[in-house]
């Protein structure tokens, strides 16, 4: 069985979640699954073999699990990008929009060091900005956007095509 299948048949599908028409992609079935676990990190490190990365960046909070896992295979450092206000230290801000109003990401100013190569992962990608407000973080703290990983990207709503102006590096185990 391939991966992309594997992560089809255990990733729940909730329907009209967190609201009316949106069908919510459930990881947390995967993380009872301490086996599946470990290949999966195993293949987001495959797919990015050829990328050069100094430190991952995951996005709260699913983003975290296998991004932290990740920086760990790949022995480089994670660092925790956040909704506005959860980071204790001295941090910088990017907002951007949702469907209604708007959000806010940030990082700890010291997390990552000028020219160094930050993959950024989280669990899904959709409409794709989150990770473009993320990849706007990176900048501002003079580092290199290195790609993307995610678990699943839907295809639907060109996300993809958003990222391409930051990284050409985009990988993901399911759509
Ligand atoms: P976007 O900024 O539109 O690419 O949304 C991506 C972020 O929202 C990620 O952090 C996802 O965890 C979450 N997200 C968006 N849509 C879904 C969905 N259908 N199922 C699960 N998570 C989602």
């Amino acid at each position: 069985m391939t991966m992309e299948t594997k992560i089809k048949q255990i990733v729940r599908d909730v329907n009209d979640f967190p609201k009316p028409g949106i069908v919510f992609k459930d990881i947390t079935p995967i993380l009872k699954d301490a086996v599946l676990c470990g290949e999966i990190t195993t293949a987001l490190a495959m797919q990015l073999s050829a990328v050069k990365i100094d430190v991952v960046a995951g996005i709260e909070s699913r983003g975290f699990l296998f991004g932290m896992a990740l920086a760990n295979l790949l022995n480089v450092p994670f660092v925790p990008i956040r909704k506005a206000g959860k980071l204790p230290h001295k941090t910088i801000q990017q907002s951007y929009d949702l469907e209604y109003g708007s959000a806010t990401l940030e990082v700890h100013e010291d997390a990552i060091l000028p020219g160094q190569h930050v993959l950024i992962h989280d669990d899904l990608l959709a409409t794709g900005g989150t990770v473009v407000a993320a990849s706007k973080l990176i900048q501002k703290l003079d580092a290199v956007v290195a790609g993307y990983s995610f678990i699943i990207a839907l295809g639907f709503l060109n996300g993809k095509d958003r990222l391409k102006a930051f990284s050409e590096n985009n990988f993901a185990l399911a759509s």
